[in-house]
């Protein structure tokens, strides 16, 4: 008696779906099921959805940033922007957060992730000629590393800084802030937050 399974077209549709980030093998079959019990209009709007953004993205050449096919990238266009800094972000997702805040007027620049032996990814797979360029062109004053907090953010932030720091001598290289978050008492806060915050303590 043969096994019963999937019929092909939702095998292929699962071992598509399973290779999305974050989703394992019973959520694609999950979200399979759950597409096939949708009405035709919503696949093909996902399609569509899909294809669009796949073909009219890409990063943007200067920063990395989403930048859309015949508008361009609206970061690098936004002459209200001060040039003169730039804040050094891992992924172009960590653009919006930092823009949400309203408190940053410089420009970015998007590495595409970050320094991570053990995952393969060398200084070499990240935007880092690109930052160097602008900095050598341009008339940047500070950069900010925005990178992570974790063990291969605090490695890419320190690369970083000894590689500017060795090219650009008047270059001033700053850290985003680490410490306490809002609203949090001490109590809460792991030895490791502590640290950073009382290390990164400034004059009131
Ligand atoms: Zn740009």
């Amino acid at each position: 008696m043969a096994k019963i399974d999937f019929p092909e077209e939702v095998k292929l549709l699962i071992a598509h779906l399973k290779r999305l980030p974050g989703v394992g093998p019973k959520s694609a079959e999950r979200i399979a099921v759950w597409l096939i019990g949708k009405d035709g209009d919503f696949s093909n709007d996902l399609a569509k959805a899909m294809m669009l953004s796949a073909e009219m993205i890409q990063a943007c050449e200067v920063c990395g940033f989403f930048e859309s096919s015949g508008i361009g990238c609206r970061l690098c266009a936004d002459t209200q922007r001060d040039a003169a800094v730039i804040c050094v972000v891992e992924q172009p997702t960590d653009v919006l957060p930092l823009e949400r805040t309203g408190a940053f007027k410089g420009g970015y620049h998007c590495l595409g992730g970050r320094i991570a032996p053990l995952d393969d990814i060398t200084p070499e797979d990240l935007r880092i000629a690109s930052l160097v360029e602008r900095i050598a062109d341009g008339c940047v004053s500070e950069v900010i590393l925005g990178v992570g907090s974790d063990v291969e953010g605090e490695a890419t932030a320190n690369y970083l800084s000894d590689l500017l720091a060795g090219k650009f001598p008047d270059l001033e290289i700053t850290r985003l802030a680490q410490g306490l978050p809002a609203g949090g008492g001490l109590d809460n806060a792991d030895e490791l937050t502590l640290y950073r915050a009382l290390d990164g303590r400034r004059r009131l």
